[in-house]
């Protein structure tokens, strides 16, 4: 009995830290990999009282991940901070959020002004016209852009207030900082932080277990205000793509582990620019031939990634960020 109580110890502690290396569910934001499929989506969290993480879904180079908003229920309305990616998926927000509670939405805070986070906002228009979008001035320039103009001023979802520093919302004795800290992913980046439950929505400057992806990143102001954030007192890391379903330590080792991933990209586009490689877009990098991205080459959009963030972080060594 006693022997093998002890074997299967034994087992248990050399077989399954092996196995979950080999398979390594937890370090993937593929939603095949955790044996989830699209019927299983959206899906939220309740991460604290009247505080949710929501995923739906965004197919990018053939994978499939989370993209993820937050919603702050409050006595006296709703706050959500970055939708998804179609006006379909912003509607099925609504509808969800409607079973959550009867509270009307009354802000939008955009953390992130890439597509896949704001091309739903037309629905929160459309269900709530009193809606106030906000966001920084650097992403209300950027969504005013010509391109993006007729769409967006059709459908009224231009931010009409600004956040250059810091502002609290308090809405029914909820209080809700939104803070721009700098640049990161978009240059227009601000994350919101809810000082009672602590939780910390860092929207697409943490991209959980998917490659860095840096197309219009400041990669080494990116790394800064990830350092920033671990200093700060929080539970609750929310991620802008990746799973939410684990718990407030792993969503922190998630985060560690992204920062660990910014800095390695920055470092090996470093080392390869010294040695005379080239990449100057992401369809002419020779460079990525000579890179070595370690265990981070099966993160969540790997391929379709590097080489964008190589060609942006060789910019940033030349000086050439916009
Ligand atoms: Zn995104």
């Amino acid at each position: 009995m006693k022997f093998h109580l002890i074997l299967s110890v034994f087992i248990c502690a050399v077989t399954f830290p092996l196995l979950s290396w080999s398979a390594d569910p937890a370090r993937t934001a593929d939603i095949a990999v955790r044996d989830l499929t699209k019927s299983d989506f959206p899906r939220w969290k309740e991460l604290a009282p009247n505080v949710y993480a929501y995923a739906d879904l965004l197919t990018s180079a053939g994978t499939t991940l989370t993209t993820v908003s937050l919603i702050v229920v409050t006595s006296d309305g709703v706050v959500i901070v970055d939708g998804q990616n179609t006006v379909v998926q912003g509607e099925a927000m609504v509808r969800n959020i409607k079973k959550i509670t009867s509270q009307p939405i009354k802000y939008m805070v955009i953390a992130s002004d890439h597509g896949d986070h704001v091309n739903a906002n037309p629905a929160f228009k459309a269900a709530y016209p009193d809606i106030v979008f906000i966001s920084s001035p650097v992403s209300q320039k950027v969504l005013s852009r010509i391109d993006f103009r007729s769409e967006a001023s059709k459908s009224g979802t231009l931010p009409t207030e600004v956040v250059s520093d810091k502002r609290t919302l308090s809405l029914g004795g909820t209080d809700i900082q939104i803070l721009n800290l700098g640049r990161g992913h978009t240059g227009g980046d601000l994350i919101v932080y809810l000082p009672k439950s602590k939780v910390l929505f860092l929207g697409e400057l943490y991209l959980r277990y998917v490659f860095p992806a840096m197309v219009s990143a400041y990669p080494s102001e990116w790394v800064a205000l990830l350092k920033k954030v671990q200093t700060m007192d929080v539970s609750w890391f929310v991620p802008g793509h990746g799973f939410i379903g684990d718990s407030e330590e792993v969503m922190k080792v998630g985060l560690d582990d992204a920062l660990e991933a910014t800095e390695h990209v920055i470092s090996e586009a470093k080392r390869l620019y010294a040695k005379g490689l080239t990449c100057e877009v992401e369809t002419n990098c020779p460079a990525m031939k000579e890179a070595n991205w370690e265990s981070y080459s099966d993160w969540t959009l790997y391929s379709s990634q590097a080489p964008r963030a190589l060609a942006r972080v060789y910019k940033e060594i030349e000086g050439k960020l916009p």
